[in-house]
């Protein structure tokens, strides 16, 4: 039995579903998980990430949390990562600080990974460092922690507005071999002003959740947050989508066989993450300018030539370029409150 056989027999017997319940399923699953199941990235894969096109991103977010830390006064602490994919960002933060006096010594590594198989992976390139399935389980300790294109993978709930103007959460249902939208009777639900019926909204609580407790952390015990995404300060619509081999797809079509995520809404992570200070959003060319990403790419250059040189420029330009990943993807730190301003950030809104 497939896993979108075995959703229409549940959704029949028990009712429709939420967004939430249908991506954990999809994602997670045992048998069928998406993430469970395979490494889905690189060139090869469904989709590519930026460390994955290019070693400039880990270096430069390397050397960003290692003047934090510096700046916090090199506190022993863990440096800890939120689905690291396959240990190549971390592995790149890890080389471009070898050279910075005591912090590898500070560092105690921890890697947040729900799937084995990508764990395996990480061991391979993070060597030493130890796994967690959730970041309540990461030691107590000053925490210097990363994630890109973590939050996008958590399971969102979407609540459209109808003529009425109450909120009614929409659902996968089950048709005799399909799976169909939905929606459910309306019901109460906080959010900002500005909507107008037919519009969608999206909330991510395993997110704000997660916020909360490295918040929390933070605040406790110092150190920072730097978390990489897609997406803008709050929910602007429907962003749900499923990519399978670099394109998009259907995501009622094959559960298990795309990845499935969601824009991230900034926002509601730094109000969770509170009583730590978030920093206004940056868009990531502009993070990565200012760390000054173009000198280290010529610098790379020098060594390069025929087609390993066309392709540095084009993981350059695809990180940074307006039209890429530049504006698309925001970048967001949180440091505990009174701590010094962290580079290349804006200040809190
Ligand atoms: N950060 C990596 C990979 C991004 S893909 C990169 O930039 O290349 C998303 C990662 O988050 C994968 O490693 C996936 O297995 C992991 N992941 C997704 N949901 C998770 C969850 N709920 N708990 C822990 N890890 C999760």
């Amino acid at each position: 039995m497939s896993l979108k056989d075995r959703l229409i027999a549940r959704i029949a017997r028990l009712g429709p579903i939420s967004v939430a319940d249908f991506m954990a399923e999809c994602l997670h699953d045992q048998e069928f998980g998406y993430y469970a199941t395979r490494d889905p990235l690189g060139r090869g894969g469904d989709f590519i990430t930026a460390p994955e096109m290019t070693q400039m991103f880990g270096e430069l977010i390397g050397l960003w949390i290692a003047q934090v830390w510096m700046d916090q006064g090199r506190p022993t602490g863990i440096l800890a990562e939120l689905g690291p994919g396959r240990g190549t960002l971390m592995a790149d933060v890890l080389r471009a600080t070898r050279s910075v006096p005591g912090f590898h010594a500070a560092m105690d590594l921890h890697l947040v990974e729900a799937s084995d198989v990508l764990r395996q992976m990480q061991a391979e390139n993070v060597p030493g460092a130890a796994f967690h399935g959730s970041a309540a389980d990461l030691p107590e300790a000053p925490l210097f922690l990363i994630a890109n294109e973590f939050f996008d993978a958590l399971p969102i709930r979407q609540f459209q507005m109808n003529a009425a103007g109450d909120w009614q959460e929409r659902q996968i249902g089950a048709g005799a071999d399909c799976l169909i939208w939905g929606l459910a009777p309306p019901a109460p639900l906080s959010v900002r002003d500005g909507f107008r019926p037919g519009m969608i909204t999206e909330t991510c609580a395993p997110g704000e959740a997660i916020a909360e407790e490295v918040g929390r952390r933070i605040a406790t015990h110092g150190g920072a947050a730097l978390i990489v995404d897609y997406g803008d300060s709050e929910s602007t619509g429907d962003t749900f989508q499923a990519l399978a081999q670099h394109a998009y797809a259907d995501p009622l079509e094959a559960p298990g066989d795309a990845d499935l995520t969601a824009h991230v809404a900034f926002g509601p992570l730094a109000r969770a993450a509170r009583p730590v200070v978030a920093s206004g959003l940056v868009p990531q060319g502009v993070f990565l300018e200012r760390l000054g990403i173009t000198a280290r790419a010529q610098a790379l250059a020098d060594g390069l030539s025929g087609s390993a040189l066309d392709t540095h420029i084009a993981a350059h330009r695809r990180l940074t370029h307006p039209a890429e990943m530049g504006t698309l993807f925001k970048v967001m730190a949180l440091t505990p409150d009174g701590a010094p301003a962290p580079p290349a950030m804006e200040p809190a809104p």
